[in-house]
């Protein structure tokens, strides 16, 4: 009887994970005091802040000339949980923001899916200037911007990082291996206790919805993790 409810549960649980991915648009508010992701105290920030004064009108790497933008990542800097892209796109090099477009508000969509809101969290990318026409990110671009994004994960020290697609995921393992072997594997970020799980890119399940499936056993592993 036990397991039949816990079955019961987990359906209706799931069910209301895909309702949530279903329309793109406009977030709902969501989350409330005691979500499970949020740090105790509100942080000031002040370590970010420094790492992104020490980053100023960055011009380390090609990218810097055809941005707009640099974007920094944003989100709580004392979040138990952290979110790595790729790379911004045209809306995020728009506004400085990271994850603001359609990718984004699906990421929204998952973030509220295991109880938190986006604010709760950290969101940031391999490289932090969107590449020509939104290629891959190339080496170069990536080994420019790594010690940067290496200083906001000591500053922010979160306990968990979503790695999101095959940058983020191989970035954060230091693997070459592809997202599908990736994918749903928790590994570690160094030699540290953080833990990475490295999942499929919102993007990519914007094109392919069939894989929200295994996102969302993702992240309810990654839910299991901050209770
Ligand atoms: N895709 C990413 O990887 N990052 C963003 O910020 C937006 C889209």
């Amino acid at each position: 009887m036990a397991e039949r409810d816990e079955v019961l549960a987990d359906l209706r649980e799931r069910s209301r994970y895909f309702e949530s991915l279903t329309t793109l648009g406009i977030p709902r508010g969501s989350g409330g005091p005691t979500a499970p992701g949020v740090a105790p105290a509100a942080a000031d920030g002040a370590a970010l802040a420094a790492i992104r004064d020490a980053l100023g009108d960055c011009q380390r790497c090609k990218l810097a000339k055809g941005r707009k933008n640099i974007v920094f990542g944003q989100g709580n800097p004392q979040a138990r949980l952290m979110f790595v892209g790729e790379a911004p796109g045209g809306d995020e090099d728009e506004q400085g923001l990271a994850f603001v477009g359609k990718a984004g508000q699906l990421l929204t969509r998952i973030i509220e899916a295991i109880g938190l809101r986006r604010e709760d969290v950290f969101i940031a990318n391999v490289i932090k200037c969107r590449p020509p026409q939104n290629r891959n990110p190339e080496l170069d671009e990536i080994e420019s911007c790594q010690p940067f994004l290496e200083r906001q994960i000591e500053a922010i020290r979160p306990e968990v990082i979503v790695g999101l697609g095959k940058f983020a995921g191989q970035w954060l393992l230091r693997t070459a291996e592809p997202i599908s072997r990736l994918r749903g594997r928790l590994g570690r970020y160094g030699d540290g206790d953080i833990k990475v799980m490295p999942t499929y890119h919102p993007a990519y399940l914007l094109r392919n919805p069939g894989a929200k499936k295994e996102v969302w056993e993702d992240m309810k592993v990654v839910r299991s993790l901050l209770e």
